[in-house]
């Protein structure tokens, strides 16, 4: 008996095992279909409506208007008017978990960019989302700040590079070693520090850390290896050094001046104002709760929205980010910077290109995702009211879809 049953036991856990690869097999090739919705595609100010949205293989691969050509064997999701809009884009985390990662996925947000972190979690956390090991926002990385002390992880890191600990990164020779030290472990953007943090008592946000002779080493840089530069700036000093230098990007931005705003819409440099991150600093809880901090934010918010809605009104290209690490404790949201983009006087339309369409031509993945059209990645959401009136529906996802996977489904109990 023993003889018999091993080759039988073998050959029925083989057909398992094919059974199973054939259903995950024909999970991943089942279409999903989205019928009933209304299309908000994140660059029109008006819905497509009552249409047929088709996902194939990850990617968005028929949207029909008159309900021909839906595939058979689908699974079909009758979305009963409600609203499809692409995923959000945070243009500016510093996410550090897998947790934290999932915590935005959750919330709506399928692609960020890694605005600052330490040990390349960023580079990794791409890699495996990239693999499809981890269910993730895409990311883009940017690993460490350069600023003239960097995080310590830094040298943990690179100790070969100790001798720069004593002088720290000033100086052509410095900053280019450690901004080769980043490119050598791929990042896709290098982040500086052009002035202090607001979000450290000890520091003020308004003091120049480099001058634009040193930031024009980094963009130089940067563009042997096709990396653009994105510059944290408060301070004027420092921000316009960063314009000149020909940085792709200011992060905050809160005490512009007419002048460089006026420098940045001639150089198309985006501003990436994270206001409602700066709400949080005044506000209780959440990623910033300090009395010294809330008294900052204090004059911070009016001025950072201020610079904003001036910077809106004169051209420049603007950018929705939260600035948080979607820790436990935060309550940012992209959804909150929404609405503050609408506060400095955007339309809704032009507040939700900004977290998809727009901020997708920024970062430069606009071939494949920040839309909902076809041929592009299926990362979108699934909205109860149109966001074009009503810019706090984007708070409540009813279904999150990050390359064509459902992440979130709360659609197929509310319906009746
Ligand atoms: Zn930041």
């Amino acid at each position: 008996m023993p003889c018999t049953s091993k080759p039988s036991q073998a050959s029925s856990r083989l057909l398992i095992l094919l059974l199973l690869l054939a259903a995950t097999f024909t999970l991943n090739t089942q279409p999903l279909v989205l019928q009933g919705a209304n299309v908000v595609d994140g660059k029109s100010d008006q819905p497509i409506n009552n249409v047929t949205v088709i996902i194939e293989d990850g990617k968005i691969s028929k949207i029909i208007k008159d309900g021909e050509g839906i595939p058979r064997g689908g699974k079909v999701i009758d979305l009963n008017g409600k609203y499809i809009m692409p995923g959000l884009i945070d243009a500016h985390v510093h996410i550090r978990s897998f947790a934290a990662a999932e915590t935005a996925l959750r919330s709506g947000v399928t692609t960020v960019r890694s605005m600052g972190v330490a040990h390349f979690t960023d580079v990794g956390m791409r890699e495996l989302a990239r693999q499809g090991t981890l269910q993730t926002p895409e990311f883009l990385a940017a690993g460490y700040h350069v600023r003239p002390t960097p995080d310590d992880g830094f040298f943990l890191n690179f100790p070969e590079l100790s001798h720069l600990m004593k002088d720290g990164i000033k100086g052509e020779a410095a900053i280019r070693k450690m901004a080769e030290a980043l490119i050598s472990r791929k990042v896709d953007w290098i982040k500086t520090n052009a002035t202090a943090r607001a979000g450290l008592p000890q520091t003020d946000p308004r003091e120049p850390y480099y001058t634009e002779e040193e930031l024009k080493i980094l963009v130089q840089v940067g563009a042997e290896y096709g990396i653009p530069v994105a510059a944290h700036a408060h301070g004027d000093e420092g921000g316009r050094a960063a314009v000149l230098a020909g940085v792709k990007s200011i992060e905050h931005g809160t005490y512009l001046s007419e002048e460089t705003l006026k420098l940045m819409l001639e150089r198309g440099t985006y501003l990436v104002p994270t206001i409602a991150i700066v709400n949080d600093l005044v506000e209780p809880g959440g990623d910033y709760d300090q009395p010294l901090l809330e008294v900052r934010g204090r004059h911070m918010l009016p001025r950072i929205r201020e610079t904003a809605s001036k910077a809106y009104k004169m051209g420049v290209k603007i950018i929705a980010s939260t600035d948080t690490g979607y820790n436990p404790n935060s309550v940012m949201r992209l959804g909150l910077e929404l609405e503050e983009l609408v506060g400095i006087g955007m339309s809704n339309a032009e507040a939700i290109a900004a977290a998809t369409s727009a901020a997708a031509e920024f970062l430069e993945i606009d071939n494949h995702t920040g839309q909902i059209a076809e041929g592009m990645d299926a990362d979108l959401l699934i909205l109860e009211r149109n966001p074009l009136q009503h810019i706090k529906a984007i708070h409540d996802p009813l279904m999150v879809v990050n390359n064509g996977k459902i992440v979130v489904n709360r659609v197929e109990w509310t319906k009746e």
